[in-house]
């Protein structure tokens, strides 16, 4: 019997981020909502952004909540 793998977090700080799906993807290049440069890619929320730029504010975010919590401004 296998070992069973253990459910990884969907968004770990660095880790890249998996758009394969066609979902990411739209006919239309509008302008990152990042970087403002134009891309064809969309995120989770359909919203023009490219991979590179989606994956840099992920991970600020995350230090950023990691921050906050280590400063005890989380109730
Ligand atoms: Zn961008």
């Amino acid at each position: 019997m296998p070992p069973r793998r253990r459910n990884e977090p969907a968004a770990r700080s660095g880790a890249l981020l998996d758009w394969t799906s066609s979902a990411h993807w739209a006919q239309a290049a509008l302008p990152c909502r990042y970087c403002a440069h134009p891309t064809q890619l969309r995120d989770e929320e359909r919203k023009a952004a490219h991979k590179s730029c989606a994956e840099k504010a992920r991970d600020q975010a995350a230090e950023a909540a990691v921050a906050t919590y280590e400063n005890g401004e989380v109730l």
